[in-house]
Formats: C-alpha cells, structure tokens, sequence
C-alpha cells in the first residue's frame, strides 16, 4: 500500500467510527488548523468533533456516555478499594 494513500484516507476518514461517535461529514476546517466534523453518537444524537478530539479519545460520544471527570475518578478509587477488600478476606 503506497503511503499516499493511506495517508489521504487519513485526512478524510468520513464513515469512521471512533467510540461512539461515526463520522458522517466534514463541517470545517476550523482557524487553529483542526478539522471539525459532523458525528453520529450510537444513541442517535448528531454532535460535531474535531478529529483531533475523536482520535485522542478526549471525545467519545455526544456526551451520554461521558461521567463527569471527578466521578470517574471516585469509581475507580471504590474499584480498586472494593478489590483490596477483597484480597484481604479471601486471605483471612
Ligand atoms: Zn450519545
């Protein structure tokens, strides 16, 4: 495969799927240089996301299946406490 090519398919990756998120059209290039397109999240709402956010998973849906940055945070605290617990009463 030419490198050309791939990587012309890489600056147009319409019918893509990143987490949720498929990429149905190109919007705009917008003044920063990122290039922001229209989207379809798997629950059926339409968002737009620059591909720079989609690729570096920072946007992963509309919004539906993003917790709250600190609630992430906690559940990951209560996993790995949960778990320690866990350990702990399977040794004793
Ligand atoms: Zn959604």
């Amino acid at each position: 495969m030419p490198p050309k090519l791939s990587q012309a398919k890489l600056a147009e990756p319409i019918g893509q799927t990143y987490s949720w998120l498929t990429i149905t059209g190109f919007v705009e290039q917008l003044p920063n240089g990122h290039r922001l397109y229209r989207c379809r999240c798997e629950c059926g709402n339409e968002v737009e996301a620059t591909w720079n956010a989609l690729k570096t998973s920072m946007r992963k849906s509309c919004g539906c299946k993003n917790p709250p940055k600190g609630m992430a945070n906690r559940h990951k605290d209560l996993a790995g406490k949960r778990f320690g617990k866990l350990v702990a009463l399977q040794l004793s």
